[in-house]
């Protein structure tokens, strides 16, 4: 850090853009598969990929010689027109997912308004109003409706809040029971939370609380923007817990690195969405669809959902044999883990930053591993040395 282009760029970037992202003074020029280098030239192995983006690294030959192609083809065109990529990728969704329809957006906040829009469309089809329940400790994007549903950090200052949401608590189906009123929409669930920190829903409370989402003809969303596309070593996380919503929204993973999300739903609920309901200028345009298309089958061809179930079980010992007092837990799914600590992490994540590498923390104590799915057991055990040599030094200076 701290190196002449680095800086250079740091402070035009602190002059122009719009203060939100608290960024490591760092600019990132290139990357090719797990690795990514500065504009000074230092190169990092990057176990965060784009935050659970990068599924197939960087620059993957696949996803280039899709775009270059795309690009000779057609880039972009009206939701007017019928276009053959997103008609792939639709095909491609529904048979991944076993549900009926698919919308194309343009991030994972996206896909939950939309998500929100169809469920709540489908409850006034039946008569009811438009209540929606999140979890605590929830994230499920940075718009309005969003951080309505997310934590109420992120709320603040921002009300007056859309209305028609309340919080349940994460793993608690009374707690659930206790908010459900004759108004209650649906219920939006990440089976998996991502920035909350890693934390797996109880299997049992997932078909638990599909049962009574039936018993009660509730919409249940399950929000797979971070666990969704093989992250667990699944398809979809869903698939993990054998647990199908009625409405699932992606997006992160799904594009391989270009801006795309998807709401697939359920065709008994979403068949109360009519002309005019919804709608996007980019969402599905050809050149996001090819990318996502080839993203997927890249995944099917290279058996990645499988090698992320191996790469998974061989990562969790090598977590578990770090020599450090202060891990409280490692837990997560397939290449989508977590390891708590009893203190804020922080200090550690910047000094693996100095040793190349790109790590993360979530809801300050929990070390989130989202690495690409392509990612060597090799390039892990550096990732490995470099966390423990960073805990070291904590110890030598404690
Ligand atoms: N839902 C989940 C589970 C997420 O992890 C995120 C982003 O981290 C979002 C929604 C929001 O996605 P986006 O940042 O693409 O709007």
């Amino acid at each position: 850090m701290g190196t002449p282009l680095n800086e250079h760029y740091t402070k035009l970037d602190q002059k122009y853009y719009l203060p939100t992202f608290r960024r490591f003074p760092i600019a990132l020029e290139r990357g090719e598969g797990c690795y990514v280098w500065d504009v000074d030239g230092k190169k990092y192995l990057d176990t965060l990929a784009g935050i659970a983006v990068n599924a197939l690294g960087h620059c993957h030959p696949a996803i280039v010689k899709t775009i270059e192609e795309q690009a000779h083809t057609l880039l972009h065109v009206s939701n007017f027109f019928v276009n053959k990529p997103q008609v792939a990728l639709s095909e491609k969704l529904t048979q991944i997912s076993e549900l009926d329809h698919v919308f194309i957006t343009n991030s994972g906040a996206e896909s939950l308004e939309g998500a929100f829009k169809i469920a709540r469309k489908y409850a006034h089809s039946i008569g009811r109003g438009g209540h929606i329940i999140s979890f605590e400790n929830s994230f499920h994007g940075r718009t309005l409706a969003t951080i309505a549903s997310g934590k109420k950090k992120y709320q603040q200052g921002f009300e007056p809040m859309p209305s028609g949401f309340s919080q349940a608590s994460f793993n608690n189906l009374e707690s659930v029971k206790s908010l459900v009123t004759d108004e209650t929409a649906a219920i939006v669930i990440e089976p998996i939370q991502g920035e909350g920190g890693i934390n797996v829903a109880d299997k049992q409370f997932l078909k638990d609380l599909r049962a009574y989402c039936t018993e009660k003809n509730i919409v249940l969303i399950f929000d797979e923007v971070q666990s969704g596309i093989g992250r667990t070593g699944y398809w979809f996380a869903k698939d993990y817990f054998g647990v199908q919503p009625d409405i699932m929204t992606l997006a992160k993973g799904l594009g391989g690195g270009v801006p795309i999300g998807a709401i697939l739903s359920r065709a008994a609920i979403s068949d109360s969405i009519d002309f005019g309901d919804h709608g996007t200028t980019f969402g599905g345009n050809p050149l996001v669809c090819a990318v996502a298309l080839t993203t997927i089958q890249v995944i099917e061809e290279q058996g990645l959902l499988q090698k992320v179930q191996e790469t998974s079980a061989w990562l969790r010992q090598k977590l578990e044999q770090i020599d450090s007092e202060h891990i409280v837990e490692i837990r997560g799914v397939g290449l989508m883990l977590g390891v708590e600590f009893d203190f804020e992490i922080k200090p550690v994540i910047l000094d693996m930053l100095q040793h190349g590498v790109i790590a993360n923390v979530a809801a300050e104590r929990v070390l989130r591993i989202v690495p690409p799915l392509i990612i060597t057991q090799e390039e892990l055990g550096e990732y490995i040395d470099v966390l423990q040599g960073s805990l070291n030094k904590l110890k030598t200076h404690a």
